[in-house]
């Protein structure tokens, strides 16, 4: 439409949708979705709060709010942040509609159209499409089983003109289930603060580690204020409550809740006092520790079902936590073919193929594997499956 403003170019349908509407067919086996399991939602304690909330007394429930978001949850979440190494105070903090708001009113408050945007090699697609109405261009950091290559980042930053931001996932990245080292961490905070550009940190599955120790965020290692870190309640509470954070310096923060209250005035208030009740009222790291061995078992089972189907060649991650592995098939397959002609018509199963994930140069040989949510049975059927038509096609 030639009326559209410029940036409506940035925004195209992505290729994901078509076959995502897939997912939830009877039939169908989804590797794609990276839902967390809706079986471990706290229902009956939500359902008790929102009872409470809907009464007389509680009409403030119902009532419009402070766009920052409601004082008793910010103050849980500055606590929370505060208990995980980062100290700050309620005013800190701004509640987002998930880190997906965070991603978009970051990008706006720092992007110019052709500023650079840093990204990992692959990247969360969701952040892409939030930035990308911002018209940024794009400079992209391989990684490996450490994350983000931090040498490599030190090359791009030495010869790329306008980096703004450099955009990292460091807890077990969506789509690679990576995890950035603690000396990765450390260096990315120096390279930031000599190349004097902002990092955007975002973490929305930290919480849900299954082997290991947690590591500091990087958030916890910025002295300068450059770092700003993205938190969500969608993997530890519910993603529809829509509930996210974001924690910054008071200048960022500030300027971040202006263009909140210009997109959307504020969060919805109930889910806001919800989400503070559920938090004051019950005991969330309970809930979280009560989720991890089910995610534990469901990648534990993913990976010895691919290690024990997939044909030599395949490569993939060992996620200590999140809800994804990445494969990597031997170059020459493409995955969206390799998907659109055997993958669902012949098994039923979908997975996310990789490309959309890329910021620059997409590489088609990879996908995305969700283990959260697919009874035993299928997800074993559907690896079994997957192996014996990749025996095929590579044969
Ligand atoms: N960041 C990453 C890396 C994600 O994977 C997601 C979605 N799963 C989000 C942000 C946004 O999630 P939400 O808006 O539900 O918090």
């Amino acid at each position: 439409m030639t009326r559209f403003a410029r940036r409506a170019e940035r925004v195209q349908p992505s290729a994901i949708r078509e076959f995502l509407a897939l997912a939830g067919q009877p039939g169908i086996t989804s590797f794609a979705g990276g839902y967390p399991d809706p079986t471990l939602f706290p229902i009956e304690q939500l359902h008790k709060i929102y009872d409470d909330l809907l009464t007389p007394a509680n009409a403030s429930a119902l009532q419009y709010t402070a766009s920052d978001g409601t004082p008793e949850l910010r103050a849980l979440v500055a606590g929370r942040l505060t208990a995980d190494g980062m100290p700050c105070a309620p005013d800190d903090v701004l509640i987002t509609q998930g880190g997906q708001q965070g991603l978009d009113l970051v990008a706006k408050l720092f992007i110019d159209a052709g500023d650079v945007i840093v990204c990992e090699r692959p990247t969360f697609l969701g952040a892409l499409i939030a930035f990308n109405p911002c018209e940024p261009a794009y400079a992209s950091v391989p990684m490996d089983d450490e994350g983000l290559d931090t040498d490599a980042l030190e090359q791009v930053l030495r010869t790329t003109q306008r980096v703004k931001l450099i955009y990292t996932v460091p807890d077990f990245q969506n789509p690679t289930g990576r995890t950035m080292s603690l000396a990765r961490r450390r260096r990315l905070v120096e390279l930031a603060d000599e190349f004097d550009v902002m990092v955007l940190e975002d973490t929305p599955y930290r919480e849900l580690r299954y082997d290991g120790e947690r590591l500091p965020s990087i958030k916890s290692l910025d002295t300068s204020g450059r770092v700003i870190h993205l938190g969500s309640f969608s993997k530890i509470l519910a993603p529809g409550l829509r509930l996210g954070w974001v924690l910054a310096e008071p200048e960022i923060r500030e300027n971040l809740s202006l263009l909140k209250l210009a997109a959307d005035t504020q969060n919805g208030t109930l889910n806001m006092r919800a989400a503070a009740a559920y938090l004051s009222g019950f005991d969330i790291e309970a809930h979280i520790a009560g989720m991890l061995p089910t995610y534990r078992h469901q990648r534990d089972l993913m990976l010895a079902s691919i290690e024990e189907h997939f044909p030599a060649g395949v490569r993939w991650t060992r996620p200590d936590g999140g809800l994804f592995t990445w494969v990597t098939f031997p170059e020459g397959l493409d995955t969206a073919a390799f998907q659109r002609d055997h993958l669902i018509p012949r098994a039923g199963v979908i997975l996310v193929p990789s490309a959309p994930f890329f910021a620059t140069e997409p590489e088609v040989n990879h996908a995305r594997m969700s283990f959260s949510g697919v009874p035993d049975d299928r997800l074993v059927a559907g690896v079994t499956a997957m192996g014996g038509l990749l025996r095929e096609v590579l044969a």
